[in-house]
This record gives structure tokens, C-alpha cells and sequence, in this order.
């Protein structure tokens, strides 16, 4: 069994030593993950540079590596370079919840997307804390996951987005599947000035959530709760848009009432 390991808070973070610890109980464990600070960068790639893999020592025998590039890059490199591919990759435990609308920026999850594009079993795990957050129960819960994950494959495409309240283990109040609710940061843009007088710009607030119903992943964590959220890349909206059929008569090729740059010109 090898498990291939990532974040996006960097290889040096407190929580994917805990993941990593947690999951060599059930086979080879190597990390990959980026050498600083990547939490929300979301699914980038690096096209434009070279990127470098430096072996580090996380302790516990773990190999691990240093990643120059994005989470995304990390498992591109994990699953698709010179190294054996994993049977599992598992990205975590981020400090600091990834609920509703956060999966799009988020690292962490962003890099679990990437491995289930490659086919790949895949979960994201984080912590509801970003200040102090308590790591005990999601890794032990990860390893507990990770077994399920393996024993029942989620559909093709699909990751496990799992959300743990930084609570202690005995805290917990169960495991629950959820739906995405949604959570907005507030959008406080600050406008200061640098040291040389030129403006600069820092988003900043705290999130706005106006889907925490039961049953979504917000409601679950605050509930002092697991949750479990399967995540998929499919974005396409079933919605029966009325625009739609007026648009393919005025620009649907061929036999359009009117050629598509003739439209305006009438
Ligand atoms: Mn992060």
C-alpha cells in the first residue's frame, strides 16, 4: 500500500506531519507538498518555470519532498513522475475549515481534485481552526477514512472533502454526510500604504455564511460533527436557462436566421 501525501500549508506544517504519522499505520507514506504557504491558490499549475523537488526530513522515517510548485503541481509530480503510483492520496490536515464555496480556493482540496482526475482514490481533510487548531481527531479519523475510502471507491472524478471539528477526539459528536453549504468572506479589501508611500491591498475579513441549514457541512462542524462531503469537478448547471433557444435561432450555426457577426449590423 502506498499513500501519497500533500497540503497547501507546506511541507513543514504541523498538520500533514500528523497525516503522514497517522497514515503509516496502514502502509507507505510519501509527502509531497509545497516548500511555503499555498492556502488558496485553488487548482493552478505551474506552466511558465521550471519546478524542483528537494528531498527533507520530516522525522518517522517518512520520505518526503519539498515541492517548488502549487498543491496541484505537487500531485501532477506524485502521480505522474518518477515515482511509483500511489494507491491512495490523501491531502491535509489543513489548519482551517475548507466548507462551501472555500473548495474552489482551496489548496488542499484542489490538490485532491488533481489525483482523482488521474484516477486516483483521493480526500481532503482540515481542521475547523486556523489559529490553534487540534489535530488528534482528524488524523486519527484520516487513517480511519482512508480504509473506507479504499474498501468503497467514490465514482470516478470524486474526492471525499472531509471538514473535523478542532475539538478532542472524545468531543466529537459523530460522522456525517453533507451537502456544500455557503460561506462568503466579507468583502473588506484594505488599502494601506507602503514604507515608499505606494498603496497596497489586503483582503482580509471574517467568512459570511448564508447556507449553514442542517445537512450542509457548515451546520455539521458546528454541530461539533464530521463531515463528509463528496466532491466532484463536474461545475456544468442543470438549470433550463429561456436565453438559451433565442440565442442558438439568432447565432446557432447553420442556418441561423442571421450569420453569427451579421447580428448587430441589421
Ligand atoms: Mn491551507
Amino acid at each position: 500500500m502506498r499513500i501519497l501525501v500533500t497540503n497547501d500549508d507546506g511541507v513543514n506544517a504541523p498538520g500533514i506531519l500528523a497525516l503522514a504519522q497517522s497514515l503509516q499505520e496502514l502502509g507507505e507514506v510519501m509527502v509531497i507538498a509545497p516548500e511555503g504557504q499555498q492556502s488558496a491558490v485553488g487548482h493552478g499549475i505551474t506552466l511558465h518555470k521550471p519546478l524542483r523537488l528537494d528531498e527533507v526530513d520530516l522525522g518517522d522515517g517518512l520520505t518526503a519532498y519539498s515541492c517548488s510548485g502549487t498543491p496541484a503541481d505537487c500531485m501532477i509530480l506524485g502521480t505522474l513522475g518518477e515515482m511509483p503510483p500511489p494507491d491512495l492520496v490523501v491531502s491535509g490536515i489543513n489548519a482551517g475549515a475548507n466548507l462551501g464555496e472555500e473548495v474552489l480556493y482551496s489548496g488542499t482540496v484542489s490538490a485532491a481534485l488533481e489525483a482523482a482526475l488521474h484516477g486516483f482514490p483521493a480526500m481532503a481533510i482540515s481542521v475547523a481552526e486556523y489559529d490553534e487548531p487540534m489535530y488528534e481527531a482528524a488524523a486519527c479519523f484520516a487513517s480511519q477514512a482512508a480504509r473506507a475510502l479504499l474498501s468503497s471507491p467514490l465514482n470516478a472524478d470524486t474526492v471525499l472533502n472531509v471538514n473535523v471539528p478542532s475539538l478532542p477526539p472524545d468531543k466529537i459528536q459523530g460522522v456525517v454526510a453533507t451537502r456544500l453549504g455557503r460561506r462568503k468572506y466579507s468583502e473588506v479589501v484594505l488599502r494601506r500604504d507602503d514604507p515608499r508611500g505606494r498603496p497596497y491591498y489586503w483582503f482580509t475579513g471574517s467568512p459570511i455564511e448564508f447556507d449553514a441549514a442542517p445537512g450542509t457541512d457548515i451546520w455539521a462542524v458546528k454541530q461539533g460533527m464530521i463531515s463528509l462531503t463528496m466532491v466532484h469537478f463536474d461545475l456544468t448547471s442543470k438549470q433550463k436557462w429561456e436565453g438559451f433557444a433565442q440565442l442558438q435561432s439568432d447565432c446557432g450555426l447553420p442556418g441561423a436566421d442571421s450569420p453569427l457577426c451579421d447580428a448587430n449590423r441589421g
